[in-house]
């Protein structure tokens, strides 16, 4: 029986198994990363190499959140328990498994990997609002996107802040911080495949964070002049190319 017969009957026991399944491993995959495609009547999961190395309980358990993702809509109803949830055992090990990966993750204190204002801000964050015990997680600037601000990947145990933040007013890079840092304490919970990251409790957290009542709004109009400067950067290139090229 493959992995994946072994998921799929473990989670619908009474349902049979009608797809050709396909399970590959893939060195292309950042850490713990994984997906699935539905292509008529076979499915195609693509799994990093590194679950190779990992419990097969716990492959199982991935490869159930990733049967209920995609098979939602046909098959779910049959699974659901008398709560009406759907989970198992496997998919219990997988996530408990994942919350531990971000705690036990490397972190990279090398040189060059650290930015200092990163650093500074997880200092300042750690020492108000986590009585200076939080353990830190990576740290790194992604893309200057304007709609993903922040996050946290427990794959990778890293918080990741937009670029657009490098020179923002520090309470807002401090409060991205202390959001994703939530994440890391907080962790998740997940039901019927769906994972919840905002929890009452983490709503209730968050304002914690002093300021937090214009914080929202604080942030707006940065993202809007960041926007704006954008803008003009953007447009004198090709000012300068009509006139010196024309
Ligand atoms: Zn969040």
């Amino acid at each position: 029986m493959s992995l994946v017969d072994e998921a799929f009957s473990r989670l619908f026991p009474e349902a049979a198994f009608t797809y050709a399944a396909h399970l590959r491993y893939s060195g292309k995959f950042k850490q713990y990363n994984a997906t699935v495609r539905k292509a008529g009547g076979a499915l195609y999961f693509n799994l990093s190499r590194s679950w190779k190395s990992t419990s097969e309980e716990i492959v199982i358990g991935l490869i159930q959140h990733l049967l209920v993702k995609i098979l939602r809509s046909e098959r779910l109803a049959a699974a659901k328990d008398n709560s009406g949830k759907i989970s198992s055992l496997n998919m219990q090990l997988y996530d408990d498994f994942i919350k531990g990966i971000s705690e036990v993750a490397a972190v990279n204190n090398g040189s060059g990997s650290s930015d200092e204002s990163l650093e500074s801000s997880f200092a300042r964050v750690n020492e108000k609002y986590f009585f200076g015990i939080a353990d830190k997680p990576n740290l790194r600037w992604g893309l200057g996107s304007f709609r993903k601000l922040a996050s946290y990947d427990y794959h990778t145990n890293t918080i990741t802040v937009s670029s657009l933040f490098r020179d923002a007013p520090q309470q807002l890079l401090d409060y991205l911080m202390y959001h994703e840092l939530l994440h890391k304490k907080l962790k998740f919970s997940s039901s019927n495949g769906r994972v919840q990251h905002h929890s009452s409790e983490f709503r209730r957290l968050e304002l914690d964070f002093e300021g937090s009542s214009t914080i929202e709004q604080k942030l707006n109009l940065f993202l809007r002049s960041s926007r704006r400067q954008l803008r003009n950067v953007r447009q004198r290139p090709n000012w300068l190319r009509l006139f010196s090229f024309q």
